[in-house]
């Protein structure tokens, strides 16, 4: 609205009188041409988002071909050329008028659109912010058209040229007229890039469509995609041989939900410091905050620290259930079901990336020991059968229901908090237990409180971190993380049940390796286990020396240690005052405490195993021991049970409920057999059937 400048004055002056005071300011009509040319810049936000509009039509029209070229990162000239439909002669003249629309007829067509445009704004908009020509010929046209449009009417009637079918359509100056979209467009590279992008994802996902990209003047193309190729073709073409060498295709479908999903990511052998994610909704390119978050939060539990995975998904909804006519820009789309869609999506990711089909899974029993012979691979008939459930696949999974401590009688403690502490021994079968108070920083416990939680880059931790990963396990993984405790065979074996395979697992390794990767994780983020009396150091390693045969130094060992004393406290919760007292150790999981009797030989292998030397070899071999230390139950333990948060409570309230979260079980497991298949529930079931 445009004021006189007086006027201002006399409004400024009124409003010095207080609210009641003020005149409410006039409402004037905005001229027409004001009124296009903001609705325009709304739907042609920059030259990318004109050139997808363009795109789109151009797909709407059938085009096999379509070819691209890019000035000054489109400001100067975005130029579509196709081989679809064409525009018929007689509707040249109201092409670039608002609303007009060969695809939408009556609003109710809305719920069954199947084209991408529905709007008529397009076309309209850019030639209220540039100058805009049309060169268009249909099938049984005998030549082709050219004509001129600005502020959305022709600058004159259709000129006869030559042509081949198909419409060319040429955008120049944009935003010639509205200074401010001009300036936000200012590195034509970069808008370049943009362009690309779009370009790219289009011809991924239309890859019967030949695409071709290039800037104005040059005779190389930036881009080129051929028609008839295939998905893969085109990633690999955009994005690299290593990304498509990755690739794996994923796909499922819901009928109640109504949606159909396919796609290509990349497996856990690929991982990139940039997320690329290429959704389309029904055709259309789109963006879901929500589905992105949650697939490369998944991805995450299985790369290393800060890379992400490559991600082209094609969503179809029934068009009944989505709300295209949101936004002119419809990028935007909202849908029904969502978070139920999203869950469905991000299964069947998982299921793929862990390699949990039927497949993958006997290849694992074949790899895992086993006393009995290994079942054939899945047949055709099996493969389509797989959804069904059968009789002998209904077993018990509850962690309510039967267990093998059922048949013994001793008591089940189910709860313990920590203001209850003071009852909870460190460890049910120590005999002396060493009085202790406990501070609570660990991961869970710091969500609660307002406590940040501290990062640390360092490399050699980064490094330890990494190398985990990429010794992982995946599918003894997703045995862990999905497993139902059946009880404990002995001190230091317990039976787990996945799906409907029974495994023998060895607790001693199993939880050493998780306080080792607690141990990384939880870096310089623990809570602290403090003595209540402190322990004298040089007191420890005479000790360990009476059970010794070997000469232990037991003054350079205190030296060093305390030493090492500042780095200790920092990174691991362990305080060694400067009289080389030990006032406490790290807490590394709720409610579990290493059996005190190893202190002593604790003490003497920190002396002398661990390398003080290299950083990372010191995290490393630091760690190893810490976690040797703590793993469950310890060497010495008796195998009579004391019942209340004995070891057997411990293993299984404790131990086996941590190894399902972010627990990253090593393919040495495999060797050394810390993991055994020991029976398919499904052949116990038909040998009982047999009798
Ligand atoms: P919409 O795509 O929403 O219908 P547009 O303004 O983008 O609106 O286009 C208006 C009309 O112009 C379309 O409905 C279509 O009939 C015609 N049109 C635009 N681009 C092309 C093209 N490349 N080939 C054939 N027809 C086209
Ligand atoms: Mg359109």
């Amino acid at each position: 609205m445009i004021v006189r400048s007086n006027e201002v004055n006399v409004l400024e002056k009124t409003t010095r009188y207080g609210q009641a005071m003020e005149r409410p300011r006039d409402i004037v009509k905005l001229d027409e041409t004001v009124v296009n040319r903001i609705a325009a810049g709304e739907v042609v936000q920059r030259p990318a988002s004109a050139l997808k509009e363009l795109l789109e039509n151009s797909l709407d029209a059938k085009a096999t071909s379509i070819h691209v070229t890019v000035k000054e990162g489109g400001l100067k000239l975005l130029q579509i050329q196709d081989n679809g439909t064409g525009i018929q002669k007689k509707d040249l003249e109201i092409l670039c008028e608002r609303f007009t629309t060969s695809k939408l007829h009556a609003f109710e067509d809305l719920r069954s659109l199947t084209t991408y445009g529905f709007r008529g704004e397009a076309l309209a908009s850019i030639s209220h912010v540039a100058h805009l020509t049309v060169i268009t010929k249909t099938a049984s046209d005998k030549c082709a058209y050219k004509v001129s449009y600005e502020d959305g009417k022709w600058t004159g009637p259709p000129v006869p040229c030559g042509g081949k079918q198909g419409t060319q359509i040429i955008v120049e100056n944009l935003f010639h007229n509205v200074a401010t979209r001009q300036k936000m467009v200012k590195n034509a590279s970069e808008e370049f890039q943009k362009i690309g992008d779009v370009v790219s994802r289009y011809a991924i996902h239309n890859s019967n469509v030949g695409f071709a990209l290039k800037k104005y003047g040059d005779d190389e193309v930036n881009l080129k995609t051929l028609p008839n190729s295939t998905t893969v073709d085109n990633i690999r073409t955009v994005y690299g041989t290593n990304v498509a060498k990755e690739l794996i295709p994923v796909e499922t479908e819901d009928e109640t939900l109504q949606f159909k999903f396919h796609g290509h990511i990349t497996n856990l052998n690929y991982h990139s410091p940039k997320l690329v994610f290429l959704l389309f909704i029904n055709n259309r390119l789109v963006d879901s905050d929500g589905l992105k978050k949650e697939l490369d939060q998944l991805y995450s539990m299985y790369l290393p620290t800060g890379s992400h995975p490559f991600l082209y998904l094609s969503l179809e909804l029934n068009p009944q259930n989505i709300d295209v006519n949101v936004h002119p820009t419809k990028h935007n789309v909202y849908f029904l079901h969502e978070d139920a869609i999203i869950k469905k999506i991000k299964m069947a990711v998982q299921r793929k990336i862990l390699g949990g089909e039927p497949s993958r899974t006997y290849q694992l029993q074949s790899l895992l020991p086993s006393p009995k012979s290994v079942p054939s691979p899945s047949t055709s008939q099996q493969e389509k059968d797989k959804n069904k459930v059968y009789a002998y696949q209904k077993v018990h999974t509850s962690s309510s229901e039967q267990k093998l401590d059922k048949f013994f009688s001793s008591p089940q403690p189910t709860k313990s908090t920590f203001s209850e502490f003071s009852d909870v021994r460190p460890n049910g079968d120590q005999a002396n237990p060493i009085p202790v108070s406990v501070q609570d920083n660990t991961a869970e416990g710091v969500k609660d409180t307002t406590s940040k939680r501290r990062e640390f880059r360092l490399t050699s931790l980064l490094e330890l971190r990494r190398e985990v990963t990429q010794c992982t396990h995946h599918d003894l993984q997703l045995i862990l993380s999905g497993h139902t405790f059946v009880g404990c065979v002995d001190i230091s074996h317990a039976l787990i049940q996945h799906s409907t395979d029974l495994y023998l697992c060895d607790t001693r390794s199993l939880s050493e390796e998780l306080f080792y990767q607690l141990l990384l994780a939880d870096f310089g983020n623990f809570g602290v286990i403090k003595f209540t009396n402190p322990m004298p150091l040089a007191e420890l390693l005479k000790m360990a020396q009476e059970d010794s045969t070997k000469q232990i130094d037991v003054t350079a060992i205190c030296k060093l240690l305390v030493s090492r004393s500042p780095m200790l406290e920092d990174y691991f919760s362990m305080e060694i005052d400067n009289s080389g007292n030990l006032c406490s150790l790290p807490l590394l999981l709720k409610q579990y405490f290493p059996d005190m009797a190893g202190l002593p030989e604790f003490v003497v292998r920190l002396g002398t195993l661990v390398n003080w030397q290299q950083e990372k070899e010191c995290f490393a071999t630091l760690s190893r021991e810490i976690a040797r230390f703590y793993c469950h139950p310890a060497d010495n333990t008796s195998s009579e049970d004391k019942g209340s948060h004995g070891w057997k409570w411990t293993t299984e309230h404790i131990i086996y409920p941590a190894l399902k979260k972010n627990y990253a079980p090593p393919k040495s497991f495999l060797d050394r057999k810390a993991i055994l298949h020991i029976a398919r529930l499904q052949d116990l079931y038909s040998v009982f059937e047999r009798c």
